[in-house]
Order: structure tokens, then sequence, then C-alpha cells
């Protein structure tokens, strides 16, 4: 009896394991035909000077429309994807895609926009990144100093040395590095110190939290200013409301992005409003109006 029960629930772990495994299979299947199908493209979202209100960039996050299943937003499928072997096809696609795209807007007169592009901890320990950033950056003559990859702090303190490596290489290339979601990992303010790095990202739960909880603010104000004192630049993202605005700008953040600001543009559409982006220069009001 008592073996049966053991042999049972064995199956039942057995086989929801094996049900993981599958919907991680069907998954990455889905993806590759997606890719090849175009159903991948990418949302800008703008950044923006918070003294100035200039423009300074977009930064790129990547959409799949499926076409039964409509949009299906990058936290529904990137962590499924997460080690497998197309994860890194489709963040090369991002930067290749990016790259492109970032031409484009160069060749139709918008110049001295950045680029941020987001790189999985995969696709940065991945030993052919800075050779292909670089074909990248050649073939589509693009600025490099306009492209900065966005890095998670887990991707980071693996390996604190070798790291420093491989973003001495991508900086070596004139590119610019953030480190996203800065203050949700280890945040050990001592390793930026050691690490090549031109951004910190603010990560959007200590923006969502600064005008309640005097905590989050505490935390946000000493990142901008022991970030500061190292000759690095501070971005705050989730920026939601004009008071967050003011506050963080009062704090000396140098750049942002939010709600606020502007939601995601699909890249289709971004060529309808790029006037009112970059002509403007200025931001007065909410971007998102001109969101879909
Ligand atoms: P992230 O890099 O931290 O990107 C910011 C996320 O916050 C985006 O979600 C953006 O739409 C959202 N956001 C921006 N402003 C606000 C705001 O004011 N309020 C709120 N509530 N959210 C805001 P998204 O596009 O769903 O992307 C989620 C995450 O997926 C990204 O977080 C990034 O880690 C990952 N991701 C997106 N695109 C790519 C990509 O091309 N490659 C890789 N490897 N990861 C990507
Ligand atoms: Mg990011
Ligand atoms: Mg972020
Ligand atoms: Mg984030």
């Amino acid at each position: 009896e008592a073996k049966n029960t053991q042999g049972a629930s064995f199956k039942l772990y057995d086989s929801s394991m094996n049900l993981r495994a599958m919907q991680k299979v069907q998954m990455e299947s889905e993806a590759r035909i997606a890719l090849r199908e175009d159903q991948f493209n990418l949302a800008l979202q703008p950044l923006i000077d918070l003294k100035t209100r200039k423009l300074v960039g977009f930064e790129a996050l990547i959409r799949w429309h499926h076409p039964t299943k409509g949009l299906i937003m990058p936290g529904q499928f990137i962590p499924m994807l997460e080690n497998t072997t197309f994860m890194l096809e489709l963040d090369y696609w991002v930067i290749a895609h990016g790259t492109r795209l970032l031409s484009d807007l160069n060749g139709n007169g918008y110049q001295d926009i950045k680029f941020a592009i987001n790189v999985s901890s995969a696709q940065f320990t991945d030993p052919s990144l800075p050779h292909f950033l670089q074909q990248q950056i050649q073939l589509n003559k693009v600025d490099p100093a306009c492209i900065c990859l966005e890095l998670t702090e887990t991707a980071l303190v693996s390996d604190l040395a070798r790291a420093t490596k491989i973003m001495k290489s991508i900086r070596d290339l004139g590119c610019k590095i953030a480190i996203d979601d800065f203050g949700t990992g280890y945040s050990s303010l001592s390793y930026l110190k050691a690490l090549p790095t031109d951004y910190v990202k603010i990560d959007r739960s200590f923006v969502a939290g600064m005008l309640e909880h005097k905590d989050d603010q505490n935390i946000i104000a000493s990142i901008i200013s022991m970030v500061s004192n190292m000759g690095m630049e501070v971005i705050a993202e989730g920026i939601e409301e004009a008071a967050q605005y003011d506050m963080l700008s009062q704090l000396n953040c140098h750049q942002g992005q939010g709600y606020l600001i502007g939601r995601p543009i699909p890249e289709a559409n971004l060529w309808n409003h790029l006037k009112e982006y970059v002509d403007n220069k200025i931001w007065t009001r909410p971007f998102s109006v001109l969101n879909d």
C-alpha cells in the first residue's frame, strides 16, 4: 500500500515537471515560428531629461503580436524563454532590429536619439555579444554612443570580474551601459564603483512608493547622490504622477520615463508622432496622448 502511494506521488511530481518542461518547449517552438513570421516588434518608450524636459531617446521594449492570441507582453514570454537557445536568438534580433530602426530615424533627419536595449543575462555573458553589436553598428552606420545596453543586477553580481570585462568591451565600442531595475537585487552601492557603468535606473517600485513612504524617498535620494558623486547619471522609471516628477527633479535625478511622460509606442506608430516628439524637443504634456 505504502509503496503504491509513494509511487503515485512520485508520478504526480514527475508529471508536473514534465508539464512545465513541455510548456517551455511549446513556447519556444511557437516563438521560433513567430520570429520567422515577423510577429515580434518593438515599442518605444520616451525618455526625457527631467530638468530641461527634452527628449533624450527611447527604450526599446519587445512586443509579440500573436495572430490569434493578440498582443503578448514580454512578462508573459521572456521568463518562459529564459535559458532556451531561442532566447539568445531573440535578444540578437532585438539588437539588429533596434539598430536598424535607429538608423532609419537618423536617415530621416532625427539625430542624437538614444536607444536603450534590454539585454538578458544569457546574452550578457554570451561571448559573441560585443562582436555582434559592433557588426550591427557598422552595418547600420549608427553612432555607438546612441546605443545603451540595459543590464540587470542579477546578470552582474554572479561574477564581478567577468562582468567588468564584458562591460569594458561594450564601452570600448563607444556604447553606454545602464544598470536596470536598480534596488531590486543585491544593490550594493560599492559594486557600482567597480563596474564600468554610465547610468543607473531606479526601479519603479521605489518611485511608486516615494510620495507615501519616506523610506522609498530616502532610498531614492541616497541612490541619486551616491551615483551622481561617482560621476554617473540616474534614470527614474515608472513616473506616473506629476508630484513624483517634481520630487525626482528636485532631488536632481537626471532622466526619467513613465506613463506620465509617455507610454511605449508601437514602432509602426512612431513615425506619425516623431515630429511632435523630436521637433517640439520639450515635453509639455503627456506623450501618451499620442498613443494608441
Ligand atoms: P524594464 O526593462 O524594466 O522595462 C520597463 C517596463 O516598465 C516596461 O514593461 C514598461 O512598459 C513598463 N513601464 C514604463 N513606464 C511605466 C509606468 O509608468 N508604470 C508602469 N506600471 N509600468 C511602466 P514591459 O514592456 O512589459 O517590459 C517588461 C520587462 O520585460 C522589461 O522591464 C524588461 O526586463 C523585459 N524586456 C522587455 N523588452 C525586452 C527585450 O527586448 N529583451 C529582453 N531581454 N528583455 C526585455
Ligand atoms: Mg529596461
Ligand atoms: Mg527597468
Ligand atoms: Mg523595471
